[in-house]
């Protein structure tokens, strides 16, 4: 039977490269995004590309849309197998300089500010999740992968000789920090079910969420979720992984 997989925020870079990675597997892909212009525009790409892929609209900070969109699955497939967390920011929109010192040190404040990262970054997972639960507990064993960054490891942020050394922020990090627990809970919840649930770091990925000073490719650091979202019943359930292994929390 074939696999159903939503992912959100999949519209553009790490995103829709894991869309594609999973539609190449020969999974149908649910590409959740919060534009409906820019969701349709990405999932043509893909069907163009002979993938099975359709635009799904999921804001991650809108319940009701999310709720929608599970409606719409359970109406369509009955089910889901694969959910990938990825939609994610690093500022508000339309704030530059993710490291400016003055806005993003944790003496710079602006609560605001961080909010509306939290509200994307964790509380959206949770939102999802839980609009999608229903849905992955009727699949034989459902796969939950997270999206969050090694900037979120306590071991990597108070690493002196770690590359992420300099960042002193209390948005993004914080966010992912937040969201690798809520990974492990949700992990421990679901311990004795068939679903697996892992947080991944794709990595530093030129996309529009650094302004693409990232190193590696969208599609390199899709490889990972793409990757942990087809794990077997051998796999890990509440762990944190990149392309290498594990990850220290
Ligand atoms: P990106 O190119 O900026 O993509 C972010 C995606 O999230 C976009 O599709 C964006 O949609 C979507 N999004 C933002 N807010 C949303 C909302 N409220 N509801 C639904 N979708 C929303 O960034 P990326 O680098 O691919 O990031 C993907 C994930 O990887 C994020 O969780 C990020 O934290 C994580 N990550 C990235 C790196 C890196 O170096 N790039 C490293 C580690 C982890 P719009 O186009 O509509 O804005």
């Amino acid at each position: 039977m074939t696999k159903i997989a939503l992912i959100t925020g999949a519209n553009k870079g790490i995103g829709l490269e894991i869309a594609r990675g999973l539609a190449r597997d020969g999974i149908t892909v649910l590409l959740g995004a919060r534009d409906d212009g820019r969701g349709e525009a990405a999932a043509k790409q893909l069907r163009d590309e002979g993938l099975d892929t359709r635009f799904l609209r999921v804001d991650v900070t809108d319940a009701g849309v999310v709720a929608q969109a599970a409606h719409t699955i359970e109406a369509e497939y009955g089910r889901l197998d694969i959910l990938v967390n990825n939609a994610g920011i690093s500022r508000p929109d339309g704030v530059r300089a993710v490291m400016d010192p003055a806005t993003w040190r944790p003496s710079g404040a602006s609560v605001d500010a961080r909010r509306d990262v939290f509200a994307v970054n964790v509380f959206g997972i949770v939102t999802v999740t839980n609009a999608m639960l229903p849905l992955l507990r009727r699949a034989d064993a459902a796969r939950i992968v997270n999206v969050t960054s090694e900037v979120g490891s306590f071991a990597v942020a108070l690493d002196e000789s770690s590359p992420y050394w300099g960042m002193i922020s209390l948005a993004y990090p914080v966010s992912k920090t937040a969201a690798n627990m809520v990974t492990a809970q949700y992990a421990k919840e679901l311990w004795n079910t068939p679903i697996k649930v892992n947080a991944v770091c794709p990595g530093y990925t030129a996309t529009d969420l650094n302004e693409h000073t990232g190193f590696k490719a969208p599609a390199e650091g899709a490889r990972i979720a793409v990757r942990m979202a087809q794990i077997g019943a051998d796999g890990p359930t509440g762990g944190f992984f990149n392309e290498s292994g594990p990850l220290p929390w």
